[in-house]
This record gives structure tokens, C-alpha cells and sequence, in this order.
């Protein structure tokens, strides 16, 4: 298997395409990761959520790591590693024009966009609109590595 670093282009080109990656922060030194819906565009992901310990946690600290990956076989993946800052939308007036915005690109990468934020509320107990969060990653790094197999290791 060969390993190389991917282009930014390459990057970025997983990251739309996937939509899905994993969200990892950090409160007082302990990492905490969950999968996540995300939709790409140039320097940003978006997100939506609902109030529970990620968001409590990026309150805190809103510096962020997000993984997604493309495995098609042992020897042939794409992995990209996002690092960022957290940004809320919160459901006020100030934000909604943000919010619109996130919304709509959301839609466009993933009608179901909603489904699995409110799952998660009703897991908790809770179903109440006013916690519903839009958030965006402003991406400050962006680092990929992209495997194929070696042909002379298949020789
Ligand atoms: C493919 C995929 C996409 C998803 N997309 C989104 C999305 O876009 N938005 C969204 O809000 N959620 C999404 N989820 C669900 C998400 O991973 C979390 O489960 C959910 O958001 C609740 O996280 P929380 O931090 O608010 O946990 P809380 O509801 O506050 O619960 C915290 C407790 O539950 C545990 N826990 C929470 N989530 C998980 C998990 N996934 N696996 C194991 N233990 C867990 C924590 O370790 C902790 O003990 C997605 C899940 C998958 C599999």
C-alpha cells in the first residue's frame, strides 16, 4: 500500500462529497468525538444540532477536530482532518439570516438534514424547538492522506 498526501483540492473535495464525518472536542483535557451530518463550501462546514454535551462542550472550547473518510478497500481510502473553530447559530432573531443559510446548504447535501439532531433530543428526553442549533466550522487546517495499493507489492 502506497500512502501520499492529498491536495486541497482533494481535500475539499472529499469533504463535500462525504458530508459525514466525526466532531471530536475537549473539555478540561478529555477528548469527546461523535459522528456527524456536516455540509461543506471553501473555509467552512456546516452543522445542525440539538443541545446536549457536544454543544456544552463547544461552548466551553470552541476549538474542534472533525475526521471524515472514504474506505473503498484496505489498500484504497481518502482520509481528511479538519482543524477549526466552532461557531452557533442560536434560534434568535440576530442569527437567522445565518441560520437560513445553513439551512439551505444542508438541504442541498442531505434532505434528512434535521432527522438525526431531533433523534438525538428525543434520546435525551427532550423535543423542544428552542434548543435546535445551527453551527458552522471555520476551518483554520486542513490535512489528507490518500491510500492505493502498491503494484509492486502485487507482483
Ligand atoms: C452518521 C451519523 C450522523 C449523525 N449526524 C448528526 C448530526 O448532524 N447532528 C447531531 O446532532 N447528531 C448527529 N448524529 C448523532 C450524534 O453522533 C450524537 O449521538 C448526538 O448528536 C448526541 O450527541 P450529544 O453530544 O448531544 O450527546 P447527549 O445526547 O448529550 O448524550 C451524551 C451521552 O451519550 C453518549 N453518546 C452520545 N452520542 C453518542 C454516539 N454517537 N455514540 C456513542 N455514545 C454517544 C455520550 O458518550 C454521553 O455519555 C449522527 C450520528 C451518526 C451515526
Amino acid at each position: 500500500m502506497l500512502v501520499r498526501e492529498m491536495s486541497q483540492q482533494e481535500c475539499e473535495s472529499l469533504l463535500a462529497r462525504v458530508g459525514r464525518g466525526r466532531l471530536a472536542c475537549v473539555r478540561n483535557n478529555q477528548p469527546y468525538i461523535v459522528p456527524i451530518y456536516f455540509a461543506f463550501e471553501p473555509g467552512r462546514l456546516y452543522g445542525f444540532a440539538t443541545m446536549g454535551q457536544k454543544i456544552e462542550w463547544l461552548r466551553l472550547n470552541p476549538l474542534v477536530c472533525v475526521e471524515a473518510d472514504e474506505v473503498l478497500s484496505h489498500t484504497e481510502w481518502q482520509s481528511v482532518v479538519v482543524l477549526g473553530r466552532y461557531e452557533e447559530f442560536r434560534d434568535v432573531p440576530e442569527h437567522l439570516e445565518e441560520r437560513l443559510q445553513v439551512q439551505a446548504r444542508l438541504e442541498q447535501v442531505n434532505h434528512l438534514w434535521w432527522d438525526t439532531g431531533f433523534a438525538a433530543a428525543q434520546a435525551r428526553g427532550r423535543f423542544d424547538r428552542d434548543i435546535t442549533l445551527f453551527y458552522c466550522i471555520h476551518i483554520q487546517e486542513i490535512t489528507g492522506r490518500r491510500a492505493s495499493s502498491d503494484p509492486v507489492e502485487q507482483r
